[in-house]
């Protein structure tokens, strides 16, 4: 028998998304029920939107958790390497190989083209899709263009017509008709792969024998199925995992619920709650019970026990679970975990060269820097009232500054301050006009330690989350200023 294999292969394109653990948390599961051994790979092959700084903020997150990979980019293994942006030879070779067997072919359309073939079947009230315009090219022709350098992209073949039967471990037979497929880009302008050609070779040549991801990809699986079938592989069990979703059922976003691991972690979770409360996403225990470690949740795991229903990720369960976790635990390591939280050496060092020279006593430390051990704060609104600015340009200015923020991957003080300024610019205000807002949002007092530094201390995701409450506090956003501010974002540099 092989050995089962799982894997996540996050894109580090952002904040350590729950989703990530959610995911990694039943690949890891499902492969340790198994005997069987667990893969982390970076799936960075988008240039412009991975980071390293991302990457590394989802290994540290993941291992927070208490989830380990056997293989991965930081920890190595046999089928390294474990980064897609470090396996470019690999991909030119099989795509090289679907062109050579005629089941994918070179295209050189530009972009003015595409676009107008898009046009005009949206006129038509047609599926928008790539016309097959190139792939009737004489194939001795088409080489020759490539040779020549002429830009141009590999894009896979498709059937026209019939249906692709996906088997989903848990809903069965999906069947999706070929018609709904377009003639995918496997291989982009750059050289570099697109997400369907990496994935079902690196999938392959690391062996993944079940592949358990989320359902948002359902729709797209006839094409992977498809380029099994032209290398002649065998393909990795399936499974699509429900979707997180917010309390009003919509896709789990960062507008209506924080979804970086770090903010749970920063708001004082215990890492074990929180991998419990994931792992009560779409699952449960035979007896029920709520509250269950890792290993007991590997030692129960079925896949049969997955509902379709989309679970929900509900900020208030997950509180009332950490509080069942919080109050079962020894007193002695209750205090041990409080400690590590914020009571940490590393974390007092950077609070107390700000704290130093502003006190007489010790006793006036929490009064002055509290904010730095709470999760959010409770501003009185007349902080936010304005010599300047009226309070619509008050939440403007806020909602700016947290959108610029959000897109910061180095949080550091420079960059911090560069974000502010460039929004204060762009409105034609002045720095000091945003800082007693930030200030107010940051610290909830009206006087303390510099805010710059405070917002660097907190870290991006208390710090967000300040701004967004003190936006909501203020009234929040409508639809039409979200849309009109995100005109006026764009515009920032
Ligand atoms: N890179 C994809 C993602 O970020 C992987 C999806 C998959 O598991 O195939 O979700």
């Amino acid at each position: 028998m092989t050995t089962v294999r799982t894997r996540i292969a996050p894109s580090p394109t952002g904040d350590p998304h729950v989703g990530t653990a959610y995911i990694a948390l039943f690949n890891l599961c499902f492969a340790r029920q198994h005997g069987g051994q667990f893969i982390l790979r970076i799936e960075d092959t988008d240039q412009v939107r991975s980071s390293r700084e991302s990457e590394q903020q989802i290994f540290d997150a993941l291992r927070w958790l208490g989830i380990e990979w056997d293989e991965g980019p930081d920890v190595g293994g046999p089928h390294g390497p474990y980064r897609q942006s470090e396996r470019g030879a690999i991909y030119q070779q099989y795509s090289a190989e679907l062109v050579s067997k005629g089941h994918a072919f070179p295209c050189f359309c530009s972009a003015e083209r595409l676009d107008e073939v898009r046009a005009a079947q949206m006129a038509n009230k047609e599926t928008p899709r790539y016309d097959g315009h190139c792939m009737h090219l004489e194939p001795a022709e088409a080489q020759r263009r490539v040779k020549a350098g002429e830009s141009h992209v590999i894009r896979m073949k498709v059937p026209s017509e019939g249906i692709c039967s996906v088997p989903d471990m848990l809903r069965g037979n999906v069947e999706i008709p070929w018609d709904r497929m377009d003639m995918q880009v496997l291989m982009k302008a750059d050289g570099l792969p697109t997400y369907f050609l990496a994935n079902v070779v690196d999938d392959h040549l690391m062996g993944i024998t079940h592949v358990l991801r989320g359902e948002e990809w359902l729709p797209s699986a006839p094409k992977l199925i498809k380029l099994y079938e032209y290398f002649g592989w065998e393909q990795p069990a399936l499974c699509y995992m429900p979707l997180l979703r917010n309390p009003d059922k919509s896709k789990l976003s960062k507008r209506k619920n924080p979804t970086s691991i770090t903010f749970y972690e920063r708001m004082g979770y215990l890492p074990e709650a929180m991998l419990n409360y994931l792992g009560r996403m779409g699952w449960s225990m035979p007896d029920e019970r709520e509250k269950f470690s890792l290993a007991e949740m590997i030692e129960h795991f079925d896949l049969s026990r997955i509902s379709l229903g989309g679970p929900i990720f509900d900020l208030e369960k997950l509180s009332w679970l950490n509080g069942q976790w919080l109050r079962e635990l020894p007193v002695e390591r209750f205090a041990a975990e409080v400690q590590q939280w914020a009571l940490n050496p590393g974390y007092l060092m950077q609070i107390a060269p700000h704290v130093q020279g502003r006190v007489e006593t010790f006793s006036q430390i929490a009064p002055l820097a509290g904010f730095f051990f709470m999760g959010g704060v409770t501003p009185d609104a007349g902080l936010f009232e304005h010599k300047k600015l009226s309070a619509e340009q008050v939440r403007q200015v806020m909602q700016l500054i947290l959108w610029k923020l959000e897109a910061l991957r180095q949080w550091e003080k420079e960059r911090i301050t560069g974000c502010i300024q460039a929004v204060v610019e762009h409105l034609e205000l002045k720095l000091r006009d945003a800082m007693p807002l930030m200030f107010a949002a940051i610290s909830g007092q009206a006087s303390s330690v510099s805010v710059l530094d405070a917002m660097e201390i907190l870290g991006p995701d208390l710090t967000r989350f300040r701004l967004r409450q003190a936006i909501e506090l203020l009234g929040g956003v409508s639809k039409k200023e979200t849309k009109d501010w995100e005109k006026l974002l764009a515009a920032i540099p």
